[in-house]
């Protein structure tokens, strides 16, 4: 579980770091071409570009922290314990989704 943990760890890191790199490109860019967003149809794509970049960093971010609390779970020895309940989360949903928080019955109540 600790080197999937640290694998996706690394893999969040790197999106991170690529999105964060194409943030500044969209920017730049934006900056190169003194675009209007507003009305200028190029100004336009650009403005949904870094929305868009800016939406999968956030993703990024939030599996990063997920990763990094499973983590610390770990080493707490409250890992793989559901949130909500108290139960223990099934293994096989863990090795499906290693950063869950809560069992398969109460994730389905949400
Ligand atoms: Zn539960």
């Amino acid at each position: 579980v600790r080197s999937a943990l640290e694998a996706a760890l690394a893999d969040c890191d790197a999106q991170v770091a690529s999105l964060l790199a194409q943030y500044d490109e969209v920017v730049a860019a934006s900056r190169d071409s003194n675009a209007d967003d507003e009305h200028d149809p190029e100004g336009a794509t650009i403005a949904f570009e870094r929305q868009q970049v800016v939406a999968l960093l956030a993703q990024a971010r939030a599996s990063r922290e997920a990763a990094v609390r499973a983590l610390a779970q770990l080493d707490a020895g409250t890992y793989g314990v559901c949130e909500r309940c108290g139960q223990p989360i099934a293994a096989a949903r863990l090795e499906a989704r290693p950063t869950a928080r809560t069992c398969l019955a109460c994730a389905s109540l949400r």
